[in-house]
């Protein structure tokens, strides 16, 4: 089975690599990349990798994470105020936590049945399916988001669609976290790829695909203009994982086994820990954010796209 390019339906594809033993296709006609699965056995993949992130979210809540959305946030809110969002695959409900701090009407779609009890906890209307089984009225949202999500979605073109059509006239799309499949890392050659595989992840955009997908598709006729940007620290998981073992090491030297360290005042200790910790990671969030940014060589992509009027 060759699968069909779910961005402009073109059916001249090209072999492009092979990655877990799947192979990635090339559309000749839009220059789309993405993994050759069957959109149910993604589906299913889909609901698994909920199932996985849910452990890992209540235990992993990152404070780089913390950070980015919490500027997602107020950056949307000065562009068109409040009113409602919709935030797609919402998982743990932290984005739209933000949102309500920020006095916006809540309302995420997800289908994890673990995703449920973030809405409760935070009070925003949860629809637990896909976007595009949900039944949402036209022109309702002020503003969409949707971060590490794109890479999951079997039909691309008809999600983007979707999200599009549930906004209001000059409401704003914001999608980011997805992988750039243009980085500086895979035009090198060194990605490793390991956070970033079908048949968890199936879309490969680069900065040309996702122009060529909001300028020659149906999309463009419905959308005032779209932005694309880079962003992020090419190969930054491997970058941490040498730095966070350099540090360990760095520790099992200084520290004989069993040895413990002075613990006087606690609680000032603690305190200025964390203000540093925080200085330290807003720093770090602005440099990786910026570094990433030249020539669309970063290792995520960012779109905030504007809806006619
Ligand atoms: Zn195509």
């Amino acid at each position: 089975m060759v699968k069909t390019c779910p961005v402009c339906t073109g059916e001249r594809v090209s072999h492009e690599r092979n990655l877990n033993d799947i192979e990635l296709l090339k559309c000749s006609t839009c220059g789309f990349v993405y993994a050759n699965l069957d959109d149910n056995i993604i589906k299913e993949d889909n609901a698994n990798y909920g199932e996985c992130a849910e452990a890992n979210y209540e235990t992993n809540q990152r404070i780089t994470e913390l950070i980015w959305f919490e500027n997602i946030v107020k950056k949307i809110t000065k562009m068109v105020g409040t009113g409602k969002v919709l935030d797609v695959g919402c998982g743990n409900g932290l984005l739209l936590k933000y949102f309500i701090g920020h006095n916006w009407q809540a309302y995420g779609v997800d289908l994890s049945p673990w995703s449920k009890k973030f809405a409760r906890m935070y009070g925003y209307k949860l629809y637990s399916c896909e976007l595009e089984d949900s039944e949402l009225p036209s022109n309702y949202f002020d503003a969409v988001t949707s971060t590490s999500t794109l890479e999951h979605i079997p039909q691309p073109y008809r999600h983007i669609k979707e999200i599009i059509r549930v906004l209001k006239p000059a409401g704003i799309a914001y999608f980011a976290g997805f992988p750039n499949y243009g980085s500086l890392a895979v035009r090198l050659g060194i990605s490793t790829f390991n956070y970033n595989k079908p048949p968890g992840h199936v879309n490969y955009f680069t900065a040309k695909s996702i122009n060529w997908l909001f300028s020659n598709t149906d999309l463009a006729k419905d959308i005032k203009q779209f932005h694309v940007i880079s962003y992020g620290i090419p190969e930054f998981h491997r970058l941490a994982y040498i730095i966070k073992n350099f540090i360990a090491l760095k520790k099992a030297k200084k520290l004989p086994a069993g040895s413990i360290s002075s613990t006087s005042h606690p609680q000032t200790k603690h305190t200025l820990n964390s203000l540093v910790l925080k200085a330290l990671v807003s720093a770090f969030v602005v440099l990786y954010y910026n570094i990433g940014r030249p020539f669309y060589l970063g290792d995520k992509l960012e779109v905030i796209v504007i809806k006619r009027s």
